[in-house]
């Protein structure tokens, strides 16, 4: 009974919201050049001020280290802003077409028209950066927008719900808090855009809903991204300049990062497959980031759940699966705490192997031939990134032409999602659309196409009665 009052009032607060959002988007206000740059400032100042709340509740829900905050949420975000307000300028100008000469004395142009009132529905694995940065492109665009924030970072969505109307404009971009059945009650709804970030599982109920009413939608998923190590082209290389180190700081401490220290970013590594035989290298690698006990070094975030926990748990407990690992292996429920772990080998038919893993196990295949890679990344679904360290432009070539993935990153690993000049997003199960930068903006806008035509010429040819002269447009 309780529930159903709460749920009522919810129904009610999105119709409400909705309501006026619509009618500010209709009242002209947020498609004003000077209306978009306040509320992308006001997001700038609304980090800045509460740089040490957010780092406090990112540490509550995911037990993030303040220095990771910053890199991957605070910093990125005010980075996302501030590019967005200093290029704004630029991006709404119309651009021109040249047409082809047959349409002489026509012009042509195409400018960039926000959708209208927009859904954001984030996860929990970045919760501020996840939340703002969609929000970024939408304001850019001139759209209104609402966000749901994940439940399972529920601190982190609690403070966005209360510092985001004391700095934007209330009226055109609200924030409703819960999970998913507040997202279900959303969903009934009509949107003029949704973007997601989440599991590909529930991209499905998102596209399902949206299709309801022909709205177009960004889907930001996840799935397994795998890393190649092609150790013997690299190395040989390495050791010609002197800096294999390097290469093994690269690929061992990236590794880690990828899957820890970043935070389960959905462009992490996966699995990896391996050309060398020498799989001791990670070790003192992964040693010397969290030392001999990684579960006191402060340098690890906890499992978000235990519901989450325990399917890592499940994972790792298949005996085939545990007879492989060769590093860690430990876990502590009470602390939601897994040892980061490293699988040498394990059946490619395990469940480890495909399903998301999304926690600090990295499972490693090693192939004599590093070319048969391939061959297993194409029989899986399309990954959001696949990377590798090659010095092998054919292996290059193979990856870039036999092989689907949201991008591909030679020689480092998930810096692609820092660089805001490049698209960001999935193809096939990993995702559809993408954003960051001017590709946000652009995920906002409807692109309409403007033609100017002229009274003072015509072709007779365009009118009946036809007389087989065969016009070629
Ligand atoms: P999720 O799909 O469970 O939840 C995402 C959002 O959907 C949340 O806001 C949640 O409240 C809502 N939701 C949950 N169930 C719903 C339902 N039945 N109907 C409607 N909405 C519902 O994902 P998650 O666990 O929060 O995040 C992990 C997943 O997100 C992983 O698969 C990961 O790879 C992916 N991810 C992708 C990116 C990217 O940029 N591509 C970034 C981060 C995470």
């Amino acid at each position: 009974m309780e529930r159903e009052r709460s749920m009522e009032a919810v129904k009610e607060t999105v119709d409400q919201s909705l309501r006026e959002m619509r009618e500010t988007f209709a009242s002209g206000r947020t498609r004003s050049v000077k209306w978009r740059k306040a509320q992308l400032g006001a997001i700038i100042e609304m980090v800045k001020d509460n740089e040490e709340k957010m780092s406090d509740v990112l540490f509550q829900d995911l037990g993030k280290h303040s220095t990771e905050a910053f890199r991957d949420e605070l910093g990125f975000v005010m980075r996302s802003a501030t590019t967005a307000l200093i290029s704004l300028d630029k991006w709404v100008v119309p651009r021109k077409s040249n047409l082809p000469l047959l349409f002489y004395p026509a012009t042509g142009k195409v400018i960039s028209e926000p959708y209208g009132t927009v859904l954001v529905l984030s996860s929990w694995n970045f919760p501020i950066s996840l939340s703002l940065d969609p929000m970024i492109g939408a304001i850019a665009a001139g759209n209104t927008v609402l966000l749901k924030a994940s439940e399972l970072s529920p601190n982190a969505s609690a403070l966005l719900a209360k510092l985001i109307p004391s700095y934007l404009d209330t009226k055109a971009i609200k924030v409703i808090e819960g999970g998913p059945d507040v997202a279900t009650i959303l969903l009934q709804h009509q949107w003029d855009k949704i973007f997601f970030t989440g599991s590909p599982k529930i991209g499905k109920i998102i596209m399902a809903a949206a299709a309801e009413h022909l709205t177009p939608v960004t889907l930001e998923l996840g799935g397994k991204c795998p890393t190649i190590i092609d150790h013997h082209s690299v190395s040989k290389d390495m050791k010609a300049f002197g800096c294999e180190e390097n290469l093994w700081r690269k690929v061992g401490i990236l590794q880690w990062t990828s899957l820890y220290l970043c935070r389960l970013r959905s462009c992490r590594t996966e699995f990896c497959f391996y050309s060398g035989t020498y799989i001791d290298m990670f070790k003192p690698v992964i040693r010397s980031f969290f030392g001999e006990n990684p579960k006191e070094s402060g340098c690890l975030a906890k499992i978000v759940t235990k519901k989450h926990f325990q399917r890592l748990s499940r994972l790792l407990n298949d005996p085939r699966v545990k007879a492989s690992i060769v590093y860690g292996g430990s876990m502590d429920e009470e602390k939601l705490y897994v040892e980061p772990t490293i699988l040498l080998d394990p059946p490619l038919d395990s469940e480890i192997m495909n399903e998301e893993i999304f926690g600090p196990i990295l499972p490693i295949i090693t192939l004599r031939d590093i070319q048969e890679s391939i061959g297993f990344i194409k029989s899986k679904p399309k990954p959001l990134a696949i990377y590798a360290f090659t010095k092998d432009e054919n292996l290059k070539t193979r990856i870039l032409s036999e092989t689907s993935s949201g991008s591909v990153t030679f020689n480092d690993l998930m810096i692609q999602y820092m660089c805001d000049a490049l698209p960001f997003g999935g193809v096939g199960q990993s995702g559809m659309g993408r954003y960051h930068g001017k590709y946000s903006f652009e995920c906002f806008s409807h692109e309409k196409a403007i033609m100017e035509g002229s009274l003072a010429m015509d072709l007779e040819a365009r009118y009946p009665p036809w007389n087989n002269f065969k016009l070629n447009f």
